[in-house]
């Protein structure tokens, strides 16, 4: 299935800068490796409950997981993670049968979105439907950014597309949706009365999708522009970036608390920024030939490595060393170790031989959920351990 130009994974960017849907057009899609791991731990999770709902049979299943299993990026970790969204899923289904008997479910349920959203369409994971309620589960499996439900226009999308294909039979009141993010630990829901979500989808999302389908509106910066594909080439990105660089500084000879404050503050927009313009300027350079004025590629410095171990080791005892002169023995860390064993067999075994030494203090902005590092208290601490 080709990708629409407003794709539901990429609402809350296009609803807020309408242009970039069709400026990011023109740019390759490098989600790549994180895209296929995803597909393929969907799948996972897909084939689980299907077989748990009796739509596969143990043989059916089993042939389709032996196949997952052959891919390279499949870890025991994510038949972990796969069989937790599956379980997930089961329990509220169980639990809307328990409300209304012939509650019904539909897995990786094809969205119809065109209602609101010019060309729109979109997979929904888990959609179950009982009396007057509907509930819509969505697996995520990135692991880089926790992805909460509330509000969430991804999420909202798809329960109107739901509505779309159910809301006929079933009179549906009210929706919940759930994110489920295993590598995250993160269970986030959010519940929306459906005439509050029509009122929305009619007020704001159709106006704003038709714009951003007539890549019309304006350019608006802000967290978004973080998945947009246009952003180490964007103006508008630019030009919020580059005013730290324009700052009207006070007249002192030292930079002001205040004057310091700000400049934390847009650092880490700024540092990604910067590092986004540095990789596209060398996927440009590397991939298309692209000669960059005043810049050249060279290759990069490099460290000796043995072309063979097996060999050098057998040079080494054949002369002589014994393999404690030779070999290293180090235990694996905790990341690989729970990928080797999975997370449930490390978590019984080790759980409790597992410590987590205090942070290094960082500084944050006072909105982050961490409590605030006491240094008193923490010296106190320091002191009364000696
Ligand atoms: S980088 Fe940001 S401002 Fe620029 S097009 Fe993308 S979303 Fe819009």
């Amino acid at each position: 299935m080709s990708h629409a130009i407003l794709s539901p994974s990429g609402a809350s960017r296009w609803l807020n800068c309408t242009p970039s849907a069709c400026l990011e057009q023109q740019f390759p899609d490098s989600s790549g490796e994180a895209a296929k791991e995803g597909t393929l731990a969907h799948w996972l999770g897909e084939t689980l409950l299907k077989n748990h709902l009796g739509l596969l049979t143990n043989i059916e299943a089993n042939e389709t997981i032996e196949r997952i299993e052959s891919d390279p990026r499949y870890t025991a970790d994510m038949m972990d993670h796969a069989s937790g969204y599956a379980a997930f899923v089961m329990e509220n289904f169980e639990a809307a049968k328990k409300v209304t008997k012939d509650a019904v479910i539909q897995i990786e349920a094809q969205l119809n979105l065109t209602d609101y959203v010019p060309e729109g369409f979109g997979t929904g994971d888990a959609v179950i439907i009982a009396d007057g309620n509907m509930g819509i589960i969505d697996l995520k499996y990135g692991k880089g950014v926790m992805v909460s439900c509330e509000n969430n226009k991804q999420m909202m999308l798809y329960a109107l597309g739901a509505l779309r294909e159910y809301d006929y039979m079933y009179d549906i009141q009210n929706v919940r949706m759930w994110i489920y993010q295993p590598r995250m630990d993160n269970i986030s829901s959010f519940e929306m009365s459906v005439a509050d979500l029509q009122a929305w989808a009619e007020n704001e999302l159709k106006p704003l999708a038709q714009l951003a389908f007539d890549g019309l509106g304006e350019f608006k910066v802000g967290d978004h522009c973080r998945f947009c594909r246009a952003k180490a080439q964007c103006k508008a990105n630019a030009n919020e970036n580059l005013k730290l660089a324009r700052y009207d500084f006070a007249e002192s000879v030292l930079l002001t608390d205040t004057e310091i404050s700000d400049i934390l503050e847009r650092a880490s927009a700024f540092k990604t920024w910067l590092t986004s313009i540095e990789e596209m300027a060398l996927t440009e350079a590397v991939d298309n030939g692209k000669q960059w004025p005043g810049f050249k590629l060279v290759e990069g410095r490099s460290n000796r490595i043995y072309s063979d171990e097996d060999k050098v080791a057998k040079e080494l005892v054949k002369n002589g060393f014994n393999e404690d002169q030779i070999y290293t023995k180090k235990i694996l860390g905790i990341t690989a170790m729970e990928k080797a064993i999975t997370k449930k067999t490390f978590e019984s075994l080790l759980g409790e031989l597992i410590i987590k030494p205090q942070g290094k203090p960082t500084l944050v902005p006072v909105s982050d959920k961490r409590t605030a590092w006491n240094s008193t208290e923490s010296a106190k601490n320091d002191f009364s351990n000696n």
